[in-house]
């Protein structure tokens, strides 16, 4: 297990008892800190909590669209770019022209770069639970009028009972993280590794990352991981897993801004969760800044974010449903899909509107006149 870097000790000190901010965002990964971009220079108190510094837990393959990186000034992350997808099955192997391109990158030098374009004040704490605004974390309490849940699949600050596998709508992945190299981005359709899933190897320079993703939380992928590790004669060391949300959840609850995994936003059939975990994440800092500069209250806030991320619903199903089919798929008609998309005009098209669910154009910085989420839909 990786020692994770944190407070530990006497520098694990209590907070002031009733502290207060005015944002408190909670969870200091993609979606968070897209978050905290958003508020640099409001002049409003932003603290940003997780229980690890800031870029010390990665638990993804760190593949995204190239625009997104760039747009967002990370791309000095970038570790490998690529322009097609390599896609195997049993019986056929096909090459799938991207119309844009994917990014490997280094997830702790993505954070920094993130966390540098934010003015935010950044603290170590497990978050445990919420009463009302509120938040309690292992080193006392902190309130504040905004609060956003960026925990991840946990949804800690929701109301209610927290969800827990197996019987949440959740997927689960686990990669190992081996020295080596790669040309291509690799997936793995094939049932021998897992039915209900695919797998992959993403290369990042010096390094490849290879897993096995199954959306049934059931389907267990460590022997998958080891087996496809092997067929690919790379060693299965340094192990990185988790569960992946695959529905929408409510973006918004009891006054509680919810990004990223916390509000089910990683894309169901493909599971890419960084990308829009960025893009919510930016949508939510957008209505959070306009409130913080008296544009807007509270609720409106509230009621125009929770409303964006609804609207993105029937995207959202349409791959949930397509993700429940890839288990039937498998044998001829898996192999005729796969073809179809060899064909550059189809790829080109699927992938089009694949990206257009959470556009690069997002992370431009928004138009004067613009507002809030709008200026993400925009
Ligand atoms: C094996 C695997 C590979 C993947 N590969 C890709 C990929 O290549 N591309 C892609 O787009 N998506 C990928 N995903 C999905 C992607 O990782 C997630 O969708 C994405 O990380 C969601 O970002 P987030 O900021 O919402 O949550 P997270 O990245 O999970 O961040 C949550 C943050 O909250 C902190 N936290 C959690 N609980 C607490 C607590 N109680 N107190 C304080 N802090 C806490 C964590 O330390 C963490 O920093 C992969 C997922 C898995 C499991």
């Amino acid at each position: 297990m990786p020692v994770r870097a944190t407070k530990r000790g006497a520098e694990r000190t209590r907070f002031a008892s009733g502290a207060a901010v005015d944002v408190l965002i909670c969870g200091a990964s993609f979606a968070g800190l897209a978050v905290a971009r958003e508020l640099r220079a409001s002049g409003a108190r932003v603290l940003v909590l997780d229980r690890y510094e800031i870029g010390e837990r990665q638990t993804s393959a760190c593949a995204a669209p190239t625009e997104w990186l760039v747009n967002l000034a990370l791309g000095d992350s970038i570790r490998q770019t690529f322009g097609s997808l390599l896609v195997h099955t049993p019986q056929r192997t096909a090459r799938w022209a991207l119309p844009w391109t994917f990014s490997t990158f280094d997830y702790r030098t993505l954070c920094k770069l993130l966390w540098e374009q934010s003015d935010a004040v950044f603290e170590t704490a497990k978050v445990e639970g919420r009463v009302g605004n509120v938040v309690h974390t292992d080193r006392g309490s902190v309130s504040a009028d905004l609060i956003v849940d960026a925990l991840g699949w946990r949804r800690v600050l929701g109301s209610g009972a927290n969800v827990q596998p197996p019987d949440a709508a959740l997927s689960r992945g686990l990669e190992v993280h081996p020295s080596g190299r790669g040309a291509d981005l690799e997936l793995w359709l094939d049932r021998r590794y897992v039915g209900p899933g695919y797998g992959w190897s993403f290369p990042a320079r010096d390094e490849l990352r290879i897993g096995v993703g199954s959306f049934d939380p059931r389907v267990h992928v460590k022997d998958p991981t080891l087996t496809l590790a092997a067929d690919v004669s790379a060693d299965a060391v340094r192990f990185q897993g988790n569960w992946i949300p695959h529905r929408l959840r409510p973006a918004v609850d009891d006054g509680i801004f919810f990004v990223g995994d916390s509000a089910g936003h990683c894309l169901p059939l493909t599971a890419e969760g960084i990308r829009t975990a960025l893009y919510f994440g930016v949508a939510c800092g957008r209505e959070l800044a306009a409130v913080l500069d008296g544009r807007q209250d509270v609720g409106a806030a509230l009621r125009r974010y929770g409303e964006f991320s609804w609207g993105h619903r029937l995207p959202f199903a349409c791959m949930y449903a397509a993700q429940q089919s890839v288990r039937r798929l498998h044998g001829p008609a898996m192999n005729g899909l796969v073809r179809a998309f060899g064909r550059r005009a189809v790829s080109h098209w699927a992938f089009r509107h694949y990206l257009d669910i959470a556009p690069p154009s997002a992370a431009l910085p928004a138009p004067p006149a613009a507002r809030g989420a709008a200026a993400v839909a925009a």
